[in-house]
């Protein structure tokens, strides 16, 4: 049993040494040359849309916060233009063509009576309803690209109710979860919201179904993740003449150590691996997707976008290589009516997800929030399509039924790069630990 999420919670006996071995020594270093290309650093993104849920405070003063958007001449313009990038140019062509016939109420007849069946077939098919997270509107005047590589994910300073308001949120409202959170947030023990029993909340969690606990689980490793980026990318030096950035040993412990965080540090950090097994097998199903091969990573320069290309092939194949892959295959997995119900209510949870990431108030943040749910969203849309993935078509005159937008695809890979960099971090908190003895 490897890191399967049947039975109790903890009984994830993630081998942790696989897979620090394999992300840090082969996956990580190709990862991270890949995600410096230009198909993956510019990021389309939002800031300014209000929150839906309540009224938040003021935009965080502090400069680390600071997002600087990318003007459009920085931006290669095939990527700019949206033509090429909702989907790959091929198939943007078919759509175009089926979109006329649809607008004139008619087909082409000069195409086979498969072909026209097969694209009147695909104009139905509803992007929304597959979505696991709700996307900015790249056409919207206040979409702006982002470098993400100059915009790094770090120490921001933001914190306080503010933050916690979120990760609340987040926990309290969309983790399926019938108890109120008790003062101080996040105790260990929960108040039934109908009566004053308390329990603790890993007993609640652990009798809720398989695909409750596993979405609680995916968080927590998220929030793992970004607070491990901020201890590994501290402000350490903010005085008038210089800025140094790097490791902050006692900022990690505080919220990873077992006897500073009453046993939960570990338990965090279980789920950051859990957290990384599901987005490395959402990588390995995708692979067929990304092998077709009108797929392009369209930026306008043919032969940066082919090397580029067989680069994230050798990435996805690596992926399909590891040998301990997480089983997916329990979830979802009961009487059909219960399973698709359960999986709309993981879906509309996560939708509300990517919402609450409109109210945070840091925009630094806020950019990496939405990418990394985003990217997350793709990655549980990937596994939950398997039979649409499997069933690719091989001619181009087919109209595929799994797509995945440019934005989805920049996503998925950059949130992979975040929870890959995490695993890498650890060991570097490792080792400084070890010098500090
Ligand atoms: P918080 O991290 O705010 O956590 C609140 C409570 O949640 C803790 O007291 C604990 O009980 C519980 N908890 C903590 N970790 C976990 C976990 N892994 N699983 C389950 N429960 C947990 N700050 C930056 O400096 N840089 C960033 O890029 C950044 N990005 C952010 C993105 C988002 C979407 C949000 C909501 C916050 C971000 N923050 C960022 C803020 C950061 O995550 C913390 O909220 C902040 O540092 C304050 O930390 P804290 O110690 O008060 O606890």
């Amino acid at each position: 049993c490897f890191c399967q999420v049947t039975g109790d919670l903890d009984d994830c006996a993630c081998d942790v040494e696989t897979i620090d071995d394999f992300n840090n020594n082969q996956l990580f270093p190709k990862l991270q040359t890949l995600l410096e290309s230009d198909y993956f650093r510019f990021y389309k993104v939002n800031l300014n849309k209000p929150c839906p849920f309540w009224t938040a405070g003021s935009h965080c003063g502090s400069r680390h916060c600071a997002v600087q958007p990318c003007s459009p001449s920085e931006v290669p313009e095939g990527i700019r233009d949206s033509a090429h990038n909702k989907y790959s140019a091929e198939v943007n062509e078919q759509l175009d063509e089926c979109e006329r016939a649809e607008h004139l109420g008619a087909v082409d007849v000069s195409l086979s009576a498969e072909t026209r069946e097969a694209l009147l077939d695909w104009s139905k098919h509803d992007d929304e309803a597959e979505r696991f997270c709700v996307v900015d509107d790249e056409e919207s005047p206040d979409s702006q690209y982002v470098d993400l590589l100059l915009n790094p994910e770090r120490f921001t300073g933001y914190k306080g109710p503010g933050a916690w308001q979120i990760w609340n949120s987040i926990y309290e409202e969309n983790c399926f979860k019938p108890y109120t959170v008790r003062r101080p947030l996040f105790p260990d023990t929960f108040q039934s919201s109908s009566g004053s029993e308390a329990r603790s909340f890993y007993s609640w969690l652990e009798g809720q179904c398989v695909e409750k606990r596993a979405f609680y689980r995916l968080i927590s490793g998220l929030h793992a993740s970004i607070n491990i980026h901020l201890s590994a990318r501290y402000l350490l030096d903010d005085s008038w003449f210089q800025k140094k950035w790097g490791h902050n040993v006692s900022e990690f412990m505080q919220r990873f150590d077992s006897e500073l965080t009453a046993g939960e540090g570990p338990k965090r950090l279980r789920n950051l691996y859990f957290l990384y097994l599901i987005e490395l097998r959402a990588l390995a199903k995708v692979l067929p997707f990304f092998q077709q091969p009108s797929l392009k990573l369209y930026t306008g320069r043919p032969e940066e976008d082919g090397k580029h290309k067989e680069l994230l092939l050798d990435i996805l194949q690596l992926a399909r290589s590891f040998p301990l892959h997480f089983d997916e295959t329990s979830l979802f997995a009961g009487n059909e009516k219960e399973a698709a119900k359960l999986k709309e209510d993981v879906r509309l949870a996560f939708l509300n997800i990517s919402r609450i990431m409109d109210c945070v108030e840091c925009f630094k943040c806020r950019v990496w929030g939405k990418l990394q749910t985003q990217g997350l969203g793709t990655a549980l849309k990937i596994l939950f399509s398997e039979r649409q993935i499997e069933a690719l078509p091989t001619s181009s005159a087919q109209r595929p039924r799994f797509q995945l937008s440019r934005q989805e695809i920049v996503s998925l890979l950059n949130a992979f790069g975040r929870i890959s960099t995490s695993v890498r971090e650890l060991q570097n908190f490792r080792s400084l630990l070890a010098e500090e003895r």
